[in-house]
């Protein structure tokens, strides 16, 4: 309610701002919302889905180019000439700058993305000035010089001339833009999206196919760029390639990060900000740096310093804070609202059915041998732990087991099937979930986005759903569930904070948990009870029972050996990448081997680990 008062109020205000405005502050006010469509695109490829881009402005020169040709093409307006529909032709001009650019992004994304580091950003630099230099020598494009004559947008007898009148249609995209895109980020959808930042490992594990997501991301930011581009060019109504060149990408990384390039209204503070510092900066002398060098660009310089060493993740949080904005994060969801669709159920295996077998695995890394010829099975309905020393090669084994990393020789099966060298979202699909060792969360969304990222694979709804709301059933479906395996875990209340404000042992929850949504059939547990206090393993073991009970397979790597005999019904332990025992607890414990090799040093293991 607050928030439908807070959007009246500034719809107010800005009618009556664009009514009083001087044009002069309009036409700036018109710069900042076309820099801002592209900037949007920007937060959500660099800042949300980590992926850094020097290429935009060629997306927006394709765009703006696109229009300008098809409006000022010769041949086609003869064509049309007489039939009405030339009035038409910037629509037709959006279309053509969006099939181009979406084309290219969807060839380049797939032939970059997947380079890692700064070769990414490098590539972008490469074809950012190919598309600047192109533009430049396309003679049908008008070569340096570039178009004019370029005509307004018109709505039937209505012509959108001057900055206020096409102002609104900025304004209007760009109010549209940042619905949708925040929509999508609130969504099942957008948490795969922020996974891809830091998480991608964890992410498939989830079932997200991230390249593909990379590649829809880009894609979508190719495409805002482009629609800049259109609006640029009705806009201004002449180009040349200048404002489409290296620099002018710099600038627009320059305005996300001066803005908060994690937040989609940091796009639009930034935009606003570096105009409106620019026009002012403009109108400087120059004598101070003498007449050739320029002096905008060097205070330019210095106030990013300033920004960046203060505020390093952007005005916006700060802006924020200051006017109490509601947060940008939609924490309540208005179940009530929204009536839980269904998820996806799976089918549990009959008790003792074979899950997961491994046959003879062995890793190397280079001279290395993590894992040498492991054979093990996993059955449903059983608790089987894996002990062994540390550096044993455990965690090793686990990625192997669940297609986070790829064995050298043998293979596993998973329900019967070889998944030699698939992908872990095969596995998660099939209904494999894990933990990590090292904890991979979204640290700074709530504990309920994060277990509701486990629960992927059991959503339907694409980015279009999203991005129009399509979704609320499926994602209230998403979040009960999540809430449910909150409570299972015994995490109740902590539901909305931000996972990283949790003990490490409880994060270690909240990734069972997380596991759990996504109704896996085996589930692999990386050292879950680490970190936990005694009565919280007591927990953590009555609540590995009650799933036993349920059908799962668990197996589970822990260092606490009071912990695993009573709860395991089976043992394996490796040392030094090689099985040494296997069999129940009590034969275990005194398996002359385990003592010598494993139980013997566990006073200086347990040590080397506190
Ligand atoms: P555990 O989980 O039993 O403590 P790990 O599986 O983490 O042991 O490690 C087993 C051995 O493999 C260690 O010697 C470790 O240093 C090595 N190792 C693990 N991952 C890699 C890697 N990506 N590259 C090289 N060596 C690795
Ligand atoms: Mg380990």
């Amino acid at each position: 309610m607050k928030r439908t008062y807070f959007n009246i109020l500034c719809s107010l205000l800005f009618i009556i701002a664009w009514s009083l405005l001087p044009d002069f502050t309009i036409s700036l006010l018109d710069y900042v919302g076309i820099y801002s469509v592209v900037v949007l695109g920007l937060v959500v490829m660099t800042g949300i889905a980590g992926m850094t881009s020097f290429g935009q402005a060629a997306f927006v020169g394709i765009g703006a180019y696109s229009t300008g040709w098809i409006c000022t093409s010769a041949p086609i307006i003869e064509m049309l000439e007489g039939t009405g529909l030339v009035s038409l032709l910037p629509w037709a001009g959006l279309l053509l700058g969006l099939i181009i650019a979406g084309v290219l992004a969807w060839f380049l994304g797939l032939l970059t993305l997947n380079l890692s580091s700064f070769y990414l950003p490098l590539c972008t630099i490469a074809w950012g000035l190919s598309f600047f230099y192109l533009f430049g020598t396309l003679e049908f494009l008008g070569g340096h010089t570039g178009m004019t004559g370029i005509p307004a947008l018109s709505l039937g007898h209505f012509k959108l001339d001057t900055s206020r009148t096409f102002g609104i249609v900025i304004w209007l995209a760009l109010f549209f833009f940042i619905w949708i895109l925040n929509n999508l980020i609130n969504s099942r959808e957008g948490r795969a999206i922020q996974a891809l930042k830091t998480n991608r490992l964890m992410a498939e594990s989830m079932g997200i196919h991230t390249t593909a997501y990379r590649a829809k991301v880009f894609l979508l930011a190719a495409l805002m760029a482009s629609t800049s581009g259109w609006l640029y060019t009705h806009f201004q109504r002449f180009i040349n390639p200048t404002p489409f060149n290296l620099s002018a990408s710099i600038e627009y990384i320059f305005m996300a990060v001066i803005g908060g390039v994690g937040y989609l209204w940091g796009a639009v503070l930034g935009a606003g900000i570096f105009t409106f510092t620019k026009n002012y900066l403009q109108d400087m002398p120059t004598h101070i740096f003498g007449n050739n060098v320029s002096t905008e660009a060097i205070i330019f310089g210095i106030l990013m310093l300033i920004i960046l060493q203060y505020y390093a993740n952007g005005l916006w949080p700060r802006f924020a804070r200051l006017f109490n904005f509601v947060s940008p994060i939609n924490n309540e969801f208005p179940f009530d609202k929204y009536p839980a669709s269904h998820l996806s159920v799976r089918q549990i295996p009959a008790s003792d059915t074979t899950l997961l077998k491994a046959n003879k695995v062995t890793k190397r890394f280079g001279g290395l041998v993590a894992n040498q010829s492991i054979s093990l099975h996993l059955k449903a309905g059983e608790i089987h732990a894996l002990i062994g020393p540390n550096g044993a090669g455990k965690s090793t084994f686990f990625n192997i087991l669940s297609g986070v990393d790829v064995s050298t020789e043998g293979h596993v099966e998973f329900l019967g099937e070889n998944m030699f060298a698939r992908p872990a979202r095969d596995y998660a699909q099939r209904g494999l979930g894990r933990t990590f060792q090292h904890v991979r969360l979204l640290k700074n969304q709530p504990v309920i986005e994060n277990v509701a990222l486990g629960a992927h694979l059991r959503g339907r709804c694409g980015w279009f759903a999203s991005m129009f709301r399509l979704d609320r059933k499926e994602e209230s479906a998403l979040r009960i569930e999540a809430l449910k395996q909150i409570r299972r875990c015994g995490l109740d209340g902590s539901e909305n904070l931000p996972a990283s404000s949790l003990s490490l042992g409880k994060q270690r929850i909240i990734e069972i948990a997380r596991a759990l949504a996504g109704q896996p059939v085996a589930l692999l547990l990386d050292e879950p009870a680490a970190g936990l206090r005694h009565l919280e393993k007591k927990a953590l073991a009555d609540l590995l029972l009650q799933l036993k009970s349920e059908g799962l397979g668990i197996l589970i790597i822990e260092h606490d050996m009071e912990f695993v005999m009573h709860l395991a019904d089976r043992i394996t332990v490796i040392d030094f990448g090689n099985v040494i025992a296997e069999g129940a607890p009590a034969e275990i414990q005194v398996n002359p081997r385990v003592l010598d090799a494993y139980l013997g040093v566990s006073d200086e293991t347990m040590a080397s680990k506190t």
